[in-house]
């Protein structure tokens, strides 16, 4: 059997991290490395490895993630200016495979950049 994602190792409350939100299919963390004032990622309970291995039985999950980062959002009180990436592989700059969403705010983003070159 594989090992455990670091993600799900959080989940299992086998590595500590800084929860924001949680629920029975997702969980809100601080980013370890923030690349904004707010950077925080969310991350669903089942270890998709990336977001083009999720299949049509994950359309209810992927919603789900999705209205949860508008929650969270306004939560953190960013939710008329954040940005959410997702890395989908290695040569994107994908680091942890399992799916999650980056959400970062209170930096400024290039009005039409997505910070590619
Ligand atoms: P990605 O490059 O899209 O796979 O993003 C992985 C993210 O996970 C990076 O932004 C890391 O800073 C973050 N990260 C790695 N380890 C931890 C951790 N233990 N707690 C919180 N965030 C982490």
């Amino acid at each position: 059997m594989s090992e455990d994602s670091l993600f799900t190792k959080i989940i299992n409350r086998e590595i500590p991290a800084d929860i924001v939100y949680e629920d029975d299919q997702c969980i809100c963390i601080k980013d370890i490395n923030p690349q904004a004032p707010t950077h925080v990622l969310v991350i669903p309970a089942k270890p998709i490895a990336k977001l083009a291995d999720a299949s049509d039985e994950d359309k209810a999950l992927l919603g789900h993630l999705m209205l949860k980062v508008g929650e969270i959002a306004r939560t953190l009180g960013v939710e008329d200016a954040f940005r959410v990436v997702v890395n989908n592989g290695a040569g994107a700059g994908q680091q942890v495979f399992h799916l999650h969403l980056h959400i970062l705010a209170n930096k400024s983003f290039d009005e039409g950049s997505l910070g590619m070159r």
